[in-house]
């Protein structure tokens, strides 16, 4: 067979050359060790929480090594394709604060190894295609969808191996002739790869995730071009890695049972081989076992659940850290508050099995990150968030910054903030009493009679001055228990609560539910402060007035 002819006859118009790729991109003049690594998705329109787990390994061990991270575009299958999903795509990874040193953009490409839309580089894939049938490495095959179906139910009755391989492979070795024939009458076509594997070898492979592998030879001739001509993920995969001068894969493991097929991809086409980081699944417990996150199951896989709920993205970054790196919880405890960024993170210490998901442990990893936030980056995260997806609060935010900034300044700063807040969508739960909007009317305890709250709140009004301190405050709060033969020793009453009307605690629950509408709030003196005299006294009033 006449492998030039053969190619010639294929790609009748590609004229460049590999020696022409390689001189337009160069290899990258980076320091010793330094990673260059991708985000490579396809725009499904699902960007998940497994697509931020292998964004951010990838992201720390480019940026954490002097290297380059860079995003491509895996859009080969236009029929997964949904519109507006590469946008999509950027935008979520650009929430999340994933920075690209080069790839595509909302604005198109930047950087010199590009195009980084798959679909832009097809005379890329023409030129190495070409050349790997001239060297007798690949060849066309006409088999149609029905020839290979019926292959597959042989191969399963037989028991055997499904796929193009062997016997099976029956363009493997036509002539010249047959295949021009098959061009002639416009029939279509898919290049194959000429595999040379036996699943009687294997070798050995060092995964920086997953260890030293033991892995059987491909010998099933896997489908490089489709019949449009664009790649497969295979195809394309080797060579943009190598065109852009890729040193570490890193993907998901579900990629494992193809790497036999994709070294040897590599080694046929002369190209170095880069190191390969699996990550494992992300799990979940679900009763006593665990199991992958799943899309239809599960709505905390997909990013937009997040954000939604209001998750700071430092939150989310933190907590994927800490389900990385088993050693990031106490390096966070050691050095509150170090930038995110300096803490060194490893691939070394995925776990090759796969991350187990724990949503209390976010939960609880999010209140944290947001407690150290100062009151000025509360508001700003919080208000954006509320524009977004409770604009009426959004707005009751925005129209006062002042106002919200005090309220959201309650109990932080010191040694042990306040934590009330998980997500932004805790925050009209916790705050909204604090505006008229969402003041709920006061439940008093039905076990006091009306006359006597209304008696404890005239008698606050009475003494009530906004400018008492604390302690004078609180003192008013203790005469007026006294006076209507409450108690103030909570010792005593626990005793004996029998021998008691009431307590200060009641007095000050009375004064609360008129305040705030609610049981618990925090500090009421705080809140009073903030509310003001006028707002204060007016929901007193409001209070009394219901209960005449
Ligand atoms: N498009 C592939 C995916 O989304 C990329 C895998 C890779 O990173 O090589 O799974």
């Amino acid at each position: 067979m006449d492998y030039q002819a053969l190619a010639q006859l294929l790609f009748p118009d590609v004229t460049m050359t590999p020696e022409e790729l390689e001189a337009r991109f160069p290899a990258r003049q980076l320091p010793e060790g330094a990673v260059v690594t991708r985000m490579a998705p396809s725009p499904t329109g699902f960007v998940h929480l497994g697509n931020l787990v292998q964004g951010l390994t990838s992201e720390r061990m480019a940026h954490q090594s002097g290297g380059v991270l860079f995003l491509r575009v895996e859009d080969t299958d236009a029929k997964r394709e949904v519109p507006g999903a590469v946008e999509v795509l950027i935008e979520t990874l650009k929430h999340y604060g994933i920075s690209f040193d080069e790839g595509a953009t909302m604005d198109g490409d930047n950087g010199i190894y590009g195009p980084y839309r798959q679909r832009q580089r097809a005379d890329i894939y023409h030129v190495y295609a070409k050349k790997l049938v001239s060297e007798g490495k690949a060849y066309p095959c006409f088999c149609t969808e029905e020839e290979l179906a019926a292959m597959r139910e042989q191969q399963e009755a037989n028991k055997e191996n499904t796929g193009y391989y062997g016997k099976y492979a029956i363009w493997r070795d036509r002539s010249l002739e047959e295949i021009q024939a098959q061009l002639d009458a416009g029939n279509p076509w898919v290049l194959r790869f000429r595999s040379t594997g036996s699943i009687e070898n294997q070798f050995k492979f060092d995964d920086l995730v997953k260890g030293k592998l033991t892995i059987t030879e491909n010998d099933v001739d896997h489908v490089l071009l489709k019949s449009d001509g664009i790649p497969t993920y295979h195809f394309a995969h080797a060579v943009d890695d190598h065109l852009m001068r890729t040193t570490h894969v890193v993907r998901g493991d579900e990629w494992l049972s193809t790497l036999p097929f994709h070294i040897q991809l590599f080694q046929a086409l002369g190209f170095k081989l880069p190191k390969y980081v699996h990550i494992g699944p992300l799990m979940k417990m679900d009763g006593t076992s665990k199991r992958k996150l799943s899309k239809r199951k599960d709505p905390e896989l997909a990013l937009t659940y997040y954000k939604a709920e209001g998750f700071p993205v430092a939150a989310v970054y933190e907590y994927i850290m800490t389900m990385l790196n088993s050693n990031f919880e106490d390096w966070r405890r050691a050095n509150p508050d170090a930038p995110v960024d300096s803490f060194k993170f490893s691939a070394k210490k995925l776990n090759p099995a796969g991350s187990l998901f724990d949503y209390a442990k976010l939960v609880d990893v999010s209140k944290n990150v947001i407690s150290r936030m100062d009151a000025g980056q509360v508001y700003t995260l919080l208000t954006q968030w509320a524009q977004e997806f409770d604009p009426a609060f959004g707005k009751l935010l925005a129209d006062n910054p002042d106002y919200a900034s005090r309220i959201l300044a309650i109990g932080r700063g010191g040694k042990k903030p306040r934590k009330d807040l998980a997500v932004w969508k805790d925050a009209k739960p916790y705050m909204g009493f604090f505006y008229d909007e969402y003041l709920e009317e006061p439940q008093f305890d039905p076990a006091f009679s009306p006359s006597v709250v209304a008696d404890v709140l005239n008698r606050f009004l009475d003494s009530f001055d906004i400018s008492d301190d604390a302690n004078t405050w609180f003192d008013k709060v203790k005469a007026i228990t006294t006076d209507i033969g409450f108690t103030t020793d909570m010792k005593a009453f626990k005793a004996d609560p029998a021998a008691f009307p009431g307590t200060v605690a009641d007095v000050s629950t009375f004064i609360r539910l008129a305040v705030t509408g609610k049981t618990n709030s925090p500090d009421l003196y705080t809140v009073m402060q903030i509310l003001g005299k006028d707002r204060t006294v007016a929901r007193i009033r409001a209070a009394l007035s219901r209960l005449n």
